[in-house]
């Protein structure tokens, strides 16, 4: 369906593609509070947080309507004129995991369609219903077989991948299933686009508030209960404000409203599938053994996957808490004294996704921002994607981005059209 709409769609104007994107934009405005019950009851977070999200998808689609691929004039001087264009590949695959169904997907679906694209998406399994959802409202948006969803029990990423007729697979999920895909889109040269893991570090300089500024990490660390591809995942603190940091990340944690994230003031929902809880939870116990657990630390003792908010201080870099990334609420808090050696510390893992610097002196914090081996680093904030600045992880954090100019171009094919006169016969 996706490859027999290719041909009109992409022969639509941009002003109509673009249209059309925005009315789907107004479409999930409209349902906005259905679907975020939808994605509390499908994901686990937060009504707050699903809403949030939300309001970051339909900003995202309006901010790729919005965007525009002119061609680009590269020379003309001489009687030879060439341009580059901008075309659209055909079917893109886009695969998602279960962290930010809704947001993720919008990511690609806005730079494909408002570029020509036709898109087949397939959402994570256990995270289906709001995928189908936006399904429905394209239905009655877009010209059939534009947008198309396919659901799965962990079984048709690969269909997906080698499949002839898919031009390109924009892919967001773990670094190991990253591989997957990059090997099987080799076999048809497909276009492929990977954000996948990090293990981002947090790294505190001195001449900051401890408190103030153990209160954003917290943030940082905690929202979606840990489960963000840029949550911090490690914090670096200077040895003498380590134990008032440690302290105050302990207190909120301990404060925290662990509950169904449908109810009320709830601040951390569930972890979103028992693989993952399994997975927390086996970092989780071999920390104990090795560092002390400040706040949390036991799963609940209630039906669901609920991991409170959990501090460890005292690991060894080399503690698999440190070294991998754990995706849920619990946050290891390392010292140091060297401003050198924690820039390496920090730059001593497999990821290069994010990362943030917390300082006053913003010369100083924006100099060790530049040294950290990431896509984005933050200064003073965390989190700050927008739709209008590119996203790409660096080293095995991702291939290719999203976001931005830069996203957009990532569906297209540069195509350069050289042309000079005949000369007179
Ligand atoms: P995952 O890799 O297990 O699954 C992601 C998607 O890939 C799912 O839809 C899954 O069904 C599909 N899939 C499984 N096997 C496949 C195969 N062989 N070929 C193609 N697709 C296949 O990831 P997850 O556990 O759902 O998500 C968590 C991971 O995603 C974390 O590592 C997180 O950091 C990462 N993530 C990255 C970003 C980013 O922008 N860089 C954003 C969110 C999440």
């Amino acid at each position: 369906a996706a490859k027999r709409a290719f041909p009109a769609w992409s022969a639509t104007p941009i002003e109509q593609r673009a249209a059309l994107v925005d009315k789907l934009a107004d479409a999930l405005e409209a349902r906005a509070g259905e679907f975020a019950s939808l994605l509390t009851s499908e994901q686990g977070k937060p009504l707050d947080q699903a809403m949030f999200e939300m309001m970051g998808s339909i900003f995202t689609l309006r901010a790729f309507a919005a965007m525009r691929l002119e061609p680009k004039t590269l020379r003309d001087e001489g009687g030879n004129t060439v341009i580059e264009h901008r075309t659209p590949l055909g079917v893109v695959a886009s695969i998602t995991p279960w962290n930010f169904p809704v947001i993720l997907l919008m990511n690609k679906l806005g730079p494909a369609l408002v570029t020509g694209n036709t898109m087949v998406a397939k959402p994570a399994p256990t995270t289906p219903l709001t995928t189908l959802l936006v399904g429905e409202i394209c239905r009655d948006i877009l010209p059939a077989g534009v947008f198309n969803t396919v659901c799965d029990q962990n079984d048709l990423g690969e269909v997906l991948t080698t499949h002839p007729d898919v031009a390109k697979v924009a892919f967001t999920g773990s670094t190991a299933t990253g591989k997957k895909v990059m090997a099987a889109a080799a076999q048809g040269v497909k276009r492929v686009t990977l954000e996948l893991g990090g293990n981002d570090a947090a790294i505190v300089l001195d001449d900051v508030d401890p408190r103030q500024v153990a209160q954003k990490v917290y943030g940082g660390a905690m929202a979606n209960a840990g489960q963000i591809c840029v949550a911090i995942k490690r914090a670096y603190v200077p040895e003498p404000m380590y134990d008032e940091f440690c302290d105050e990340l302990a207190r909120l944690a301990k404060e925290a409203v662990v509950d169904d994230g449908a109810k009320q003031g709830t601040q951390v929902g569930p972890v979103q599938n028992k693989m993952q809880f399994d997975k927390v939870m086996a970092l989780l116990d071999d920390a104990k053994e090795r560092g002390t657990v400040l706040a949390g630390g036991e799963a609940l003792d209630r039906p669901g996957y609920f991991i409170p908010p959990t501090i460890v201080r005292d690991l060894d870099d080399d503690a698999p808490l440190v070294r991998e990334e754990q995706f849920g609420p619990v946050l290891p808090v390392l010292k140091y004294d060297d401003i050198d050696d924690v820039i390496a510390r920090a730059n001593d893992s497999e990821y290069g996704l994010g990362g943030s610097v917390w300082g006053k002196d913003l010369a100083r914090a924006t100099d060790v921002a530049k040294r950290i081996d990431s896509g984005t680093v933050w200064v003073n904030q965390y989190l700050a994607i927008d739709p209008n600045i590119p996203f790409r992880g660096s080293k095995q954090s991702g291939l290719g981005g999203e976001l931005g100019e830069a996203g957009l171009h990532e569906y297209t094919q540069p195509h350069i059209i050289n042309v000079v006169a005949l000369e007179d016969a």
